[in-house]
C-alpha cells in the first residue's frame, strides 16, 4: 500500500513527487511518458529561474531533480497508463492499462491536457499527411513551403516563430479578433515580413488528393470563403483535459476539468488531490502546475500525518 499515488509526470507530477519524496511519502509515479506537454517545445523562456530551456532538457531536468531524492520512497512506472480509480472507503484502487492495480491511501492527479483535434471535411483523412499537431517534431518537413497555423493562442504563436525559421510564409488563423496569446511573442511574431494574420477566420475545410493541397476559411464578418493553398497546416486550437479516467469519481466542470479548492487543492473526493492542466485553475502554465502540486502535497502531509496520529 503507497501513501500517495501520483498519476502524470509533467511539471505538476514532478513537483508533487519532489516534495513526496522529502516529506518521506512511500510514493508510486505513474504516467503514460516523461515530461509534460511542453517537452516538444523548442524554447521555453518563462520557466523561472532559467532564462531559456528546450522542453526535452526541462523534462530530463524534471526527471532527474525526481531521482536526486528518490531514493526507495518514490517509485515511478513509466508507460502505464491510468484507466480507472476505484474507492474502497478512503482506500484506492488505482488501475492501468497493463492490467496492474496499485493501492494508495492518498491519490494526486496531474494528468494533464491533451491537443484538441480539428473536425471539419478532410481534416481526419490528411492527418499527418499535411495536418500536424507539432512543429517541433513535424515543421521542417516543411522547409520552403506556405504554411498555416491555425490558432491564436501562446501555442499558436510559439509554433509560427519555430516556422518562421524555415517555412516559406507562415499565415496564422484565428478565429476572434482578438489574439489570446501574450503580447510580447505575437509583437515579435508579426513583425516578421513572412508572417501573415488572419482574423474571425473560421475553418471549414481541408483538401487534398493524398496530401494536403489547400485550405478554406470562411470570414465570420462578411461570410465569405476563401482559399489558401499550403502545403502544411499546424493545429492549436487547445486542449482537452485528461480526466475520462475519474468520471463520475470526483466533480468535473462543464470542459472535463477536475474542479479543486483553490487553497488546498483538494477535489470533490476526500483522499484525492488534482494540480495542473486538468485543473479548473484558470491559468495553465508550468509554473502555476509546479506551485499548485506543492501546495497539494503539503495538504496530503497533513492529511496522512492526522490519519496516523
Ligand atoms: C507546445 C506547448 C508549448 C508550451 N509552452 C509553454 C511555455 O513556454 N511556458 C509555460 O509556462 N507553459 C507552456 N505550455 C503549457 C504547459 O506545458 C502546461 O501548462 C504544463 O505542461 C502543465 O503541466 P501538467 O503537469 O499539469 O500537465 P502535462 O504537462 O500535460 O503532463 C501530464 C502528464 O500526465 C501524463 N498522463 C496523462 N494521462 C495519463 C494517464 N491516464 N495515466 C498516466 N499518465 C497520464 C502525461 O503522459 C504527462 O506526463 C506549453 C504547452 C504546449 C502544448
Amino acid at each position: 500500500m503507497f501513501d500517495l499515488i501520483i498519476i502524470g509526470s509533467g511539471p505538476a507530477g514532478a513537483a508533487g513527487a519532489i516534495y513526496a519524496a522529502r516529506k518521506q511519502l512511500k510514493t508510486l509515479m505513474i504516467t503514460t511518458d516523461f515530461g509534460g506537454q511542453s517537452s516538444v517545445s523548442s524554447d521555453i523562456q518563462n520557466w523561472i529561474g532559467t532564462p531559456s530551456i528546450s522542453g526535452t532538457n526541462l523534462s530530463e531536468n524534471l526527471k532527474k531533480h525526481i531521482l536526486a531524492y528518490a531514493d526507495n520512497i518514490v517509485n515511478i512506472k513509466e508507460g502505464e497508463k491510468v484507466t480507472a480509480i476505484e474507492n474502497n472507503n478512503g482506500v484506492f484502487s488505482v488501475t492501468t492499462d497493463q492490467k496492474n492495480v496499485y493501492q494508495s491511501k492518498t491519490v494526486l492527479i496531474t494528468a494533464g491536457s491533451s491537443r484538441r483535434k480539428i473536425t471539419v471535411p478532410g481534416a481526419d483523412r490528411l492527418e499527418q499527411k499535411g495536418i500536424t499537431y507539432c512543429a517541433s517534431c513535424d515543421g521542417p518537413i516543411f522547409a520552403g513551403q506556405d504554411v498555416v497555423v491555425i490558432g491564436g493562442g501562446n501555442a499558436g504563436f510559439e509554433t509560427a516563430a519555430q516556422l518562421l525559421a524555415y517555412c516559406n510564409s507562415v499565415t496564422i488563423l484565428h478565429h476572434g479578433d482578438v489574439f489570446k496569446a501574450d503580447p510580447i511573442i505575437v509583437e515579435k511574431v508579426l513583425k516578421n515580413p513572412k508572417m501573415k494574420a488572419l482574423f474571425n477566420a473560421e475553418t471549414i475545410e481541408i483538401y487534398g488528393e493524398t496530401f494536403v493541397e489547400g485550405m478554406k476559411y470562411k470570414d465570420k464578418k462578411t461570410n465569405e470563403i476563401h482559399d489558401l493553398k499550403v502545403k502544411g497546416i499546424f493545429v492549436e486550437i487547445g486542449q482537452i483535459p485528461n480526466t475520462v479516467f475519474v468520471k463520475g469519481l470526483v466533480d468535473l466542470d462543464e470542459y472535463n476539468r477536475i474542479k479543486i479548492d483553490p487553497w488546498t487543492q483538494k477535489t470533490s473526493t476526500p483522499g484525492i488531490w488534482a494540480a495542473g492542466d486538468c485543473t479548473n485553475v484558470l491559468y495553465h502554465q508550468n509554473n502555476i502546475a509546479t506551485g499548485d502540486a506543492v501546495k497539494a502535497l503539503e495538504n496530503i502531509y497533513l492529511y496522512l500525518y492526522a490519519r496516523t496520529t
